[in-house]
């Protein structure tokens, strides 16, 4: 690429003219005498004119013999970002297809790019080419950030630390997948010039050096080669290889090597007309000097990812030092230089405006190159990559802290979620997509900003979600959450009928319900944990007198070995004095209490709840997870340890609790949710409902309930509805 001097206006209409027909030379002119017009009276930092940059990128384009619309489309590339020509200016005088590319460069224009680690600049490229749709709108920024790099002096020190970081992670490597070697080595170079300048002046100064002897020795080599080569009626072409300076920084660097390891330092590149003569001119070289083992690597037979193909050996030369040698035909040199580009460059006879989605036809031509493969495993895989990369069934979005996530074309914001974290799924209520509330099974498209708002108190995930839910990670979570809470449901429901079995056997259950006596059992029965044991019986696997008398076991037997004595201790402690009140909450060692239930959080049966000491109003009974028992309370002498009485007989008390609905606000959804706490034979004491601005509905309900059982088969109900993003239970 010409990067020694600016290319004028005219040097490119000689450049395209070589290749292109007169009526496509016209139209691309014409795209330049727009791009001047427009842009009159702009400067670059620099203090010139801004047309020089348009005029460069174009340049840039021109010399990859790209087609009529991009050649005009780099000249056009920064007139809708930049003047007061519009989208519909371009295409009522250039057409839809010139139009899409600058539309596609000026979208990229506002993707910002933060430095971040590895994966996240994997993340950035892969959202960069999904975004950019047609692959010439990447070849246009590519040429953009090539000259952008050129006059990277003229900015201030900030942006080049910044400019040239995200050169060397974002766009060098995109150059290199899509194979476009002469504009991936010149990126990286440039881009160690400003961020290890010490380094990169090293290496310069050390390449001077040995230069002139250098050359000296390389004609000579090739001299020798090229005789032989002419014997055999072959016609090549020989040239010293450059070797670029940021590839030895990488090997000085990464591999710890000194400058005078690097082997292909010196080098020579054989283009030949077939591969039929590849693989002579290889043998000339093997005959001439000895091959180095293990350095032979045939990228014709079996080409690089990125479409590369040539012959590369390392023979130890006539002064006894490696020499690097590459062999290859002209279309190869030209894909190697070229990549991607070479199959977009211009071809006489295409006409402007043709098929640009048309996947399989973009396919054909590296089918053909794939063609000279013999591993067809890799090909098929190579093909599959490709397709992923530039025709991508992924999406990539935005968290509010720009991280970038890959996502299945199709996601949701549960998806989007899930993939957070599966807490964050767990406890999703709701979402905006670029700031604004949406239903959760909106669909999400690459580039969009996702916040997903949770809620500590949400009841987790509703049913129907499974549904919604697009990706199979978010699908096996949800799945799992609701495997795993009918599991904890059962633990709860188990260890409440071993405890009332306990009583019924006249036992006291912190007598018998020891580790020791636990643990027994759990091994006797095949149990990893208690849990275990306690699921077990809640889902009656096992019957908690099987359990009971187990645990019982060694006090029993302790029974019948003793005396009278342990009789009458036992018969105390069975019945101990305790006090059933009209609250159905037992207070340990403590009569004649007035107990009453705490109005902020409702405790009912089946709550983990605590008492509390209140000054002359008796005991207040909070759920464990009250607000209002903070921590620090926890630890003072107020607190009491109180439960449920679990036999009650006699008819059983209501209990009343406050829940909030969340939903996206739809006609006739509080009727429904009515409908379906009505089912459940539900009373309900008071209900209200309002929308916000976001679409958001909440329903307020005091209902009353016999125990946390009812409660939940209520919430699981609700959320049956659809629309439903949550069900909360509500502290005061
Ligand atoms: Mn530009």
């Amino acid at each position: 690429m010409a990067k020694d001097r600016d290319l004028t206006a005219e040097d490119i209409f000689t450049l395209i003219s070589a290749y292109m027909n007169e009526e496509h030379v016209a139209f691309v002119k014409k795209a330049y005498e727009a791009a001047k017009k427009s842009h009159e009276g702009q400067f670059r930092s620099s203090g010139e004119a801004y047309i020089l940059h348009p005029v460069q990128v174009a340049g840039i384009l021109a010399e990859l013999e790209m087609d009529p619309a991009t050649v005009a489309a780099g000249f056009l590339h920064d007139v809708v970002e930049d003047t007061e020509v519009s989208r519909e200016d371009i295409i009522r005088d250039f057409g839809e297809e010139v139009a899409l590319l600058v539309d596609g460069v000026t979208k990229l224009e506002k993707l910002k790019f933060k430095s971040k680690e590895e994966k996240q600049a994997e993340n950035h490229r892969k959202m960069f080419i999904a975004m950019a749709q047609d692959i010439r709108v990447i070849l246009i920024k590519l040429a953009d950030r090539l000259h952008n790099m050129r006059t990277l002096k003229h900015v201030s020190p900030e942006k080049q630390q910044r400019v040239a970081a995200e050169t060397l992670e974002i766009f060098a490597p995109l150059a290199h997948r899509l194979g476009i070697s002469a504009i991936k080595w010149e990126l990286e170079d440039i881009a160690l010039r400003y961020l290890k300048p010490q380094q990169y002046y090293r290496i310069v100064n050390m390449m001077k050096q040995k230069r002139v002897e250098r050359e000296d020795y390389l004609d000579d080599l090739m001299t020798q080669i090229k005789s032989e080569i002419n014997k055999m009626n072959i016609t090549a072409d020989l040239s010293g290889r450059p070797k670029h300076l940021y590839s030895i920084y990488q090997k000085m660097v990464i591999q710890e090597k000194e400058f005078n390891e690097i082997y292909d330092l010196l080098a020579i590149r054989v283009v030949v007309s077939s591969i039929k003569d590849c693989y002579a001119v290889l043998g000339i070289i093997h005959t001439l000097w000895k091959p180095m083992p293990g350095r032979f690597k045939d990228y014709i037979a079996m080409p690089k990812q990125n479409l590369y193909q040539s012959l590369h050996t390392t023979v130890v030369g006539p002064g006894g030092d490696p020499l690097e040698v590459q062999i290859r035909t002209a279309e190869m040199h030209k894909i190697a230089e070229f990549g991607v580009a070479a199959h977009w460059a211009y071809k006489e006879g295409k006409s402007l405006g043709g098929d640009p989605g048309d996947i399989d036809s973009k396919l054909t031509w590296f089918r053909e190159i794939l063609e000279f493969q013999n591993d067809a495993s890799d090909a098929e895989e190579f093909m599959e990559s490709l397709k992923f990369d530039l025709f991508s069934d992924m999406i990539y979005v935005f968290t509010p802290d720009s991280d970038v996530l890959e996502l299945p074309a199709g996601s949701v914001p549960i998806d989007f979620a899930y993939r957070v974290h599966s807490e964050v799924g767990n406890r999703t209520i709701g979402a905006k997509v670029n700031g604004k509330m949406v239903t959760l099974d909106t669909e999400l498209h690459t580039g969009d900003i996702i916040e997903i708002l949770t809620s500590k108190q949400s009841f987790g995930p509703s049913r129907d979600w499974v549904k919604i839910a697009h990706s199979s990670q978010a699908k096996n979570k949800i799945r799992q959450f609701f495997k795993k809470q009918l599991r904890e449901e059962n633990i709860v429901k188990g260890r409440d009928m071993i405890d009332k079995e306990i009583r019924s056997q006249g036992f006291v259950v912190k007598e018998i319900f020891t580790e020791e006596n636990v643990n027994r059992v759990c091994e006797k029965f095949s149990f990893t944990s208690e849990e275990d044991m306690c699921a077990a019986v809640g889902f009656n696997g096992i019957t908690a007198e099987q359990v009971v008398n187990r645990l019982s076991e060694k006090l029993r037997k302790v029974q019948v070995e003793q005396d009278t004595i342990d009789k009458i201790v036992l018969d105390m402690a069975a019945n101990r004095p305790k006090q059933v009140t009209e609250s159905g909450v037992l207070v340990k060692g403590i009569d004649n209490m007035l107990i009453r239930l705490s109005k902020c959080c409702s405790p009912v049966p089946g709550d983990d709840i605590v008492g509390f000491i209140t000054k002359g109003r008796g005991v207040s009974v909070h759920r464990t997870d009250c607000p209002n028992v903070r921590a620090e309370d926890s630890e003072s002498d107020r607190i009491i340890e109180v439960e449920w009485a679990v036999d009650q007989t006699e008819e059983r008390k209501e209990f009343q609790v406050d829940i909030e609905v969340s939903a996206f606000d739809r006609q006739g959804l509080l009727n429904e949710v009515m409908m379906v706490v009505a089912e459940t034979k539900t009373t309900m004491v008071a209900v209200s409902g309002k929308a916000d601005r976001d679409s958001i509905a909440r329903i307020n309900m005091t209902i009353k309930i016999t125990d946390i059982n009812h409660l939940y088969r209520i919430v699981d109900r609700i959320k049956q509805v659809p629309d439903i993003y949550s069900v909360e239970r509500i502290i005061n």
